[in-house]
């Protein structure tokens, strides 16, 4: 099944670089892109539906699919909430606690959090702050891990399952303390739709780059379909 990865919503700043390019989905093409999943008869279900399926046989929809957008940017309360909500999709936001603590301007703040929350998408972990996670000590990675679960579930109301590895990096003491953190999977940013209950903690998604087609996309969906 696979889990798409989007980062920003939004149009593009008139000195974007190709790293910010590389990370944008302008809200016309998203918006293309959630159009072709409805008429392709996709339903949007969360990390938490897959990992009950795993353990409880739960059923999932024919065609399921997971959203998830990375980093709390603003714009994922301004320009993928209301697009999500008007095609009948949930999505699975993995913030970061430190910005929105100091409403930094791009980023979400609590408020938005609660609010993104209450309409239903699912509010889960990236961190406190975005940092290179491997090679740390156990306290940092307590602070960063546990710390980003804690506030993120006192401000959105709602439990936090699954958390996001800032730029995908991960070594055992991370995935350790995701573990004992409470956290039921983790996800990455390496490529496949392979989730099974062994590998929960190291997910891979699906990348929806800035700069792909509405054909290219729905190749990919088509070639995963067929793997
Ligand atoms: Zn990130």
């Amino acid at each position: 099944m696979p889990i798409l990865m989007y980062h920003y919503i939004s149009e593009l700043p008139p000195d974007a670089d190709v790293y910010r390019r590389d990370l944008t989905v302008i809200p016309a093409h998203f918006e293309e892109q959630l159009q072709y999943l409805q008429s392709q008869g996709y339903q949007s279900v969360l990390l938490a539906d897959i990992y009950e399926t795993l353990t409880t046989g739960k059923p999932l929809p024919e065609k399921p699919i997971v959203l998830t957008f990375d980093d709390g940017y603003k714009d994922a309360y301004t320009d993928a909430l209301p697009l999500l909500q008007k095609y009948g999709f949930v999505g699975e936001f993995f913030l970061l606690a430190t910005p929105a603590h100091y409403e930094a301007p791009q980023y979400l703040t609590w408020n938005d959090v609660r609010a993104m929350a209450d309409a239903g998408m699912s509010m889960q972990a990236h961190g406190r702050d975005h940092y290179d996670l491997t090679a740390r000590s156990y306290e940092f990675l307590v602070y960063q891990i546990l710390g980003a679960r804690e506030a993120v579930e006192a401000h959105s109301g709602r439990p936090v399952r699954f958390f996001c590895y800032p730029s995908g990096r991960y070594d055992d003491d991370t995935i350790a303390v995701v573990e004992s953190a409470g956290y039921w999977g983790a996800v990455t940013t390496a490529w496949g739709t392979e989730l099974r209950l062994d590998n929960r903690y190291t997910w891979p998604r699906i990348r929806v780059k800035g700069n792909l087609s509405l054909d290219g996309f729905a190749k990919i969906l088509q070639d995963l379909a067929t793997e």
